[in-house]
């Protein structure tokens, strides 16, 4: 296997990615025409083009040319079933054969937010959006309302959806203001600090008494590619309940995935409010937010009505839909059913270790780390001395965890792409309970013969 593959380095990495993708290409030329870089999501910008995508099953998924790939975008984290799962895919067909929409409510709803609040116990009311962006947006409404004030306290690369209230501070505008087309007003009631400072946090309560709200990735930012520890989240309950402010834990990834309870019930820990989406609904659109019943009454009726206050708005034409219900009912009753998050946990942690082997016996100075279902690559920007095996991400800044270079995680794409791999542009990925060890052995294999591509292109020392 390996002696085939060395032949593979010597075709270089994008002679090896055009020559097996030409169909992808095809397409990419038509959707230049249509879409702003030819795409549809900006994780998707790959340079010269992303692989167009026909089918997947599993933990597998095969583009337009054929090719098949060992797939950790995971439906973005959707997916810890896996593509295609049998009970989601009937469930999902059994609801579409009953109709999409029925401008009604619907038997699917209720048992959805059950199985939500069985799994999640702070969620003691649950509104449907359609996005997670949807469920930061009303969560951070919720939370001005609540408490009536305006602030909001967000972290350094954290991301929670494209929203006004959320955009600075994540890849640009760390000073502070505004992205293009935000409101610089809106962008000033957003205050963002470094994850995991507490003395900043304490620092922010103590000159600004306006902070409706904490928001939080809860393992850190990207599912921990710039990883928080634990204690940092009960830090930050216990400084906003000091402080008279709610802490929204942002669990978006993390929801379903960390544990059958999502990182709040993994770490021990209660918001106030918690944004659902991805696993919420089984890999269709669908998200949600839940927290106390006392905050979420700002959407009901009656309770406004009798406490003199104004109601919060929240139509939204695909709330709950019933065939998102339907999946999302399916994917949260199996993944409870059979450990799912336990199970991608466990294969994440052996891929992470085979990686980190392997980059040791290639000589790679490189690491992968991460936690939970997750794995990220560390490409030491600043050159250090790092033993893989050994790599402590809380050891190196942001700077060198987040933003590696474009142009070299580009070109390591195309390389794992031609070598039957899709990971993320962040360079990382999520595993999912279908993944297997054999998925594993290929995947190190196919790093493997990535680094040695890079190497014979001179982006490697050694
Ligand atoms: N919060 C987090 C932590 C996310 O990762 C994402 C999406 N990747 C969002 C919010 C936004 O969700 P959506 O893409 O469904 O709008």
């Amino acid at each position: 296997m390996d002696n085939a593959q060395d032949t593979r380095s010597n075709s270089g990495i994008l002679g090896a990615y055009l020559a097996r993708t030409p169909g992808s290409a095809k397409l990419a030329a038509e959707a230049a025409n249509l879409f702003p870089s030819g795409i549809t999501h900006d994780a998707r910008n790959t340079d010269p083009y992303g692989i167009y995508i026909e089918r997947a099953r599993g933990p597998h998924k095969w583009d337009v040319d054929g090719n098949r790939y060992i797939d950790y975008f995971g439906g973005h984290g959707s997916l810890i079933l896996g593509h295609h799962h049998p009970v989601v895919n009937k469930a999902v067909a059994d609801a579409y054969e009953g109709g999409s929409h029925f401008g009604a409510n619907h038997r699917r709803e209720v048992e959805w937010g059950q199985v939500v609040q069985s799994l999640v116990p702070s969620a003691e009311r649950i509104r449907f959006t359609s996005s997670g962006t949807e469920a930061t947006l009303m969560a951070v409404r919720l939370a001005r309302s609540f408490t009536g004030r305006q602030t909001i306290l967000r972290f350094k690369g954290h991301f929670h959806g494209w929203h006004d209230h959320m955009t600075h501070g994540y890849t640009n505008h760390f000073d502070g203001t505004a992205t293009t087309g935000v409101l610089p007003g809106v962008a000033e009631k957003s205050i963002v600090v470094e994850p995991g400072d507490e003395a900043a946090v304490r620092a922010a309560f103590a000159a600004n008494k306006d902070i409706a709200a904490v928001i939080i990735e809860p393992t850190g930012a990207s599912f921990g590619q710039v990883p928080v520890r634990p204690e940092f989240i009960h830090f930050l309950r216990e400084v906003t309940a000091q402080n008279g402010a709610l802490l929204i834990l942002d669990e978006v990834v993390t929801g379903f995935r960390v544990s059958k309870g999502g990182a709040q019930v993994e770490y021990g820990v209660t918001p106030d409010l918690t944004s659902f989406a991805k696993i919420i609904a089984g890999g269709l659109p669908g998200a949600a937010v839940g927290g106390r019943k006392d905050i979420l009454d700002l959407l009901d009726f009656n309770v406004t009505k009798a406490q003199g206050k104004e109601k919060i708005q929240h139509p939204g034409t695909f709330n709950a839909n019933p065939v998102s219900a339907a999946a999302g009912i399916a994917a949260l009753s199996t993944l409870d059913a059979t450990d799912a998050p336990d199970t991608a946990n466990a294969t994440a942690a052996r891929l992470r270790d085979g990686i980190n082997e392997m980059f040791a016996s290639e000589g790679v100075p490189w690491a992968c780390y991460g936690t939970f279902s997750g794995f990220h690559l560390f490409l030491n920007p600043k050159g250090r001395a790092v033993d893989p095996t050994k790599f402590d991400p809380f050891a190196v800044g942001q700077d060198e965890l987040k933003p590696n270079s474009p142009a070299q995680a580009n070109k390591l794409r195309l390389a794992l792409m031609a070598n039957g791999v899709d990971i993320s542009g962040r360079l990382g990925g999520f595993t999912s309970a279908t993944h297997t060890d054999a998925d594993n052995r290929d995947t190190v294999a196919a790093l493997r013969e990535a680094t040695r591509m890079l190497r014979a292109e001179g982006e490697l020392p050694g």
